[in-house]
């Protein structure tokens, strides 16, 4: 296994235990050295470089697995708000395992049909099936987040969703699903660059929403609401790593260490042959 260049395992150093978002330093590099250089060939490496890359080789493992009966899958819940880097990490980091191995499910505003039934319903559907990697970008979390910021319902009613979701996670992990979600943080000025990159382009205008500066308004409001979710709902079934993402390299390496430690857990092996192979060799040559 490919030695490591991390201070502090990965899962300590992003935890969101104790973290005071308010205060959160979005250009930190916890655990790595500040060197976007070496944080790149590290995430290449882990990706991309070698014969099997790590991911990648755990994700089929866990496929192969799924493929022989074990019911366990893993899921990755993004959020951060927009050009926090979510579409990043789905294209670089889960773009290079096998896509049949991957449930992507992306929440955007409910459509009217969503709007019809519990906000878990939409979500619920979506759980990554056995032996996949499933990818949330954006999630349940929605719901106590701009949902609360915009007072799209009333307090008593988003404040009882905390307690719902620990419920619903701990059912889904019971049921199989290791669960690691990340919170992409930038900071205003990086958002304002990335906003301004995208008005600069004309292949990102499809991405630029004017109401995207509208929210740069309510950054106390989400500050809070992030806080909330992070004291009320990281727990050790479903736990939350806050990932400074003002440098690109840093949270694309971080949520690929995450998920290694996440598939890592599982202690994957490939299944044993149904068959036997001597047997099945003397056959083919025969053939
Ligand atoms: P994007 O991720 O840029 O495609 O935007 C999706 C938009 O949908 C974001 O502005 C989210 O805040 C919004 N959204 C997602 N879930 C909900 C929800 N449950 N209620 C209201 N808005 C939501
Ligand atoms: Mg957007």
């Amino acid at each position: 296994m490919a030695k490591t260049n991390w201070s502090v395992p990965v899962t300590e150093a992003l935890r969101a235990e104790g973290v005071q978002v308010a205060e959160f330093d979005a250009s930190a590099t916890p655990g790595f050295r500040p060197d976007k250089k070496l944080g790149a060939k590290k995430t290449a490496e882990l990706l991309i470089e070698q014969r099997r890359p790590v991911l990648a080789d755990l994700q089929e493992k866990l496929y192969a697995n799924g493929r022989s009966g074990d019911s366990r899958s893993v899921l990755l819940v993004l959020q951060g708000m927009d050009t926090s880097g979510k579409g990043g990490i789905v294209r670089h980091v889960i773009g290079s395992v096998d896509p049949q191995g991957v449930d992507h499910a992306a929440f955007g505003v409910p459509t009217a049909e969503e709007r019809r039934h519990h906000y878990l319903w939409r979500v619920r559907r979506q759980l990554p099936r056995p032996g996949q990697l499933g990818v949330f970008d954006r999630s349940h979390y929605e719901d106590v987040l701009v949902v609360r910021v915009h007072d799209m319902v009333p307090p008593e009613v988003w404040r009882k969703r905390f307690a719902e979701i620990n419920t619903f996670e701990r059912k889904a992990a019971e049921s199989g699903i290791t669960i690691v979600k990340v919170a992409l943080l930038i900071s205003l000025e990086e958002q304002r660059k990335r906003l301004e990159q995208r008005l600069d382009r004309p292949e990102k205008h499809w991405k630029f929403s004017p109401s995207d500066i509208d929210e740069r308004a309510h950054v106390a409001a989400y500050q809070e609401a992030y806080q909330e979710v992070f004291d009320l709902t990281d727990t050790e079934y479903a736990p939350w790593y806050a990932v400074p993402a003002d440098s690109k390299w840093y949270a694309r390496l971080a949520v690929t260490e995450l998920l290694i430690d996440a598939l890592g857990t599982l202690k994957l092996d490939w299944p044993a042959a149904h068959f036997d192979v001597e047997e099945q060799r003397k056959r083919l040559r025969k053939s």
